[in-house]
């Protein structure tokens, strides 16, 4: 990430905390650092553990507290995956792709379609204001629409 973007974050993170009037702890701007860096989905257990790498050591609660402020503020997506752990993403990388939600399997995978992002930032909405989204598509992947499609064919020969 650059170095303007992640101050900018950080920037907004801060007025956050201070207009709610919580504490802007070290911890809580190491965590928001170590999200920036994750690139990706993540759940509380892969993030505390990034933390621990990277010889930061919080607890558990506290990484979680921390993302629960973040979605607050919005600067991070708390998903809808159908998979146990509940998952959370930065919101300037989730605003970059779509997600393509397997129905069967839970799989999520990535689409990168910029025509599509950028008409939903340019979109206006009539009595909305919008502030960021989260794009999902369900569907079947290839793996088991290919096992459906298998079934249906020892279905027809029975
Ligand atoms: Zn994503
Ligand atoms: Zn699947």
């Amino acid at each position: 990430m650059e170095t303007k973007k992640y101050i900018e974050l950080q920037e907004c993170f801060s007025s956050y905390l201070s207009k709610k009037g919580l504490r802007r702890t070290e911890e809580r701007f190491a965590i928001l650092e170590c999200i920036c860096d994750l690139k990706g989905h993540f759940d509380v257990y892969v993030l505390h553990r990034k933390m621990e790498e990277a010889n930061y050591h919080v607890s558990r609660a506290t990484v979680y507290n921390t993302i629960e402020v973040l979605v607050e503020c919005g600067l991070v997506v708390r998903h809808q995956f159908p998979v146990s752990s509940q998952q959370y993403e930065l919101r300037a990388y989730a605003e970059t792709h779509s997600h393509l939600i397997c129905m069967q399997c839970g799989a999520v995978r990535e689409l990168k379609n910029e025509a599509l992002q950028k008409s939903i930032v340019s979109m206006q909405i009539p009595r909305f204001t919008s502030v960021y989204h989260a794009l999902y598509i369900y569907g079947l992947c290839q793996k088991c629409s290919r096992l459906q499609a298998g079934k249906k064919s020892k279905n027809i020969n029975e």
